[in-house]
């Protein structure tokens, strides 16, 4: 099977959907917000990934969903797999068990028809306590892509990441870990910059000087609102350009689906419709992006519009 690299530089790749929200409304992830205000940086903020220990057979069945409808690459359910994150919602002791069986499940649908990503997302530390917590998280983020690289991924994919400062120290691990790493960023609660104050062609910069395959966005827009801050970012740098939109629809004051009141209970009233998917791939190919998939909402009817999209503008 071609690597990654070669993936990238041949064609446009499809990704997959967002596992934790999809896999939360089939009632096997807990979301947190039957016990502290989820998203307020106090509590659990849960939406951790222990599913795949506790329920394999439903994460199992969603990679397959994604794989048949068209996806390229299944990411490992490993998104808020640091144990900082697992630790915080009382699955800390279960991080090696946890890394391990997402990486392994998603190895078994995936055999040759796909390649592996291992998630590694931003730790909450920062976000919490600030930027003197930048040298635990970078330790947190490195154990994880150690566990990641052990149990066998292709690549990484370093998503959802709000700082550019943890974005850095998270690229630094994965360079030390000799896995190729594509890095997207979420932009919130402008698409504007980023947390901690960079516009989008620094970040997208400083992601490609310190060795990402490809960089980008992911999460938090739909993929119309997205597609300026792509370009931004395309404009800016010569690597490939990676997205994986959130299904859920924005407003002009809040280009973040996660500060607005539907998150996390109520999505269904500002979900988009796999229409605007099939677009984005449409649109994809013609706008210089190499790598597209879907974050939070979007499902495999989602992900089989996307590759429509792509292969009527092949
Ligand atoms: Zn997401």
């Amino acid at each position: 099977m071609k690597s990654i690299r070669e993936s990238l530089a041949d064609d446009l790749v499809i990704g997959d959907g967002g596992y934790l929200i999809e896999l939360e409304r089939r009632g096997y992830v807990d979301s947190g917000s039957g016990r502290e205000q989820v998203g307020t940086g106090r509590g659990s903020g849960q939406f951790t990934p222990e599913v795949a220990i506790e329920h394999p057979d439903a994460l199992r069945e969603l990679h397959r969903e994604f794989l048949n409808a068209g996806s390229h690459v299944l990411q490992a359910l490993t998104f808020f797999g640091t144990r900082e994150k697992l630790g915080r919602a009382g699955y800390g002791a279960q991080t090696e068990e946890i890394n391990f069986a997402a990486v392994k499940l998603a190895k078994e649908v995936a055999g040759e028809s796909a390649l592996v990503a291992g998630s590694v997302s931003r730790t909450q530390l920062v976000e919490r306590e600030g930027m003197g917590s930048l040298t635990t998280a970078r330790d947190h983020i490195a154990e994880q892509i150690r566990l990641l690289k052990a149990a066998g991924v292709d690549f990484l994919i370093l998503e959802t990441f709000f700082h550019l400062a943890e974005m850095k120290v998270a690229l630094e691990a994965a360079a030390e870990s000799g896995l190729p790493a594509v890095a997207t960023m979420s932009f919130r609660p402008l698409v504007t910059q980023c947390s901690d104050g960079h516009t989008l062609a620094q970040c997208a910069q400083a992601m490609a000087d310190l060795g990402a395959i490809a960089v980008g966005a992911n999460c938090e827009q739909d993929p119309a609102r997205m597609l300026p801050l792509l370009r931004e970012m395309r404009d800016a740098t010569h690597v490939a350009i990676a997205a994986q939109p959130a299904a859920f629809r924005t407003t002009d004051e809040c280009h973040s689906f996660t500060r607005l009141p539907a998150f996390p209970d109520d999505l269904e009233t500002i979900q988009i419709s796999r229409g605007e998917f099939m677009e984005f791939g449409r649109v994809a190919r013609n706008e210089g992006i190499r790598y597209v998939g879907g974050c939070c909402g979007c499902n495999a009817a989602y992900i089989r519009s996307l590759a429509y999209g792509v292969a009527a503008n092949a």
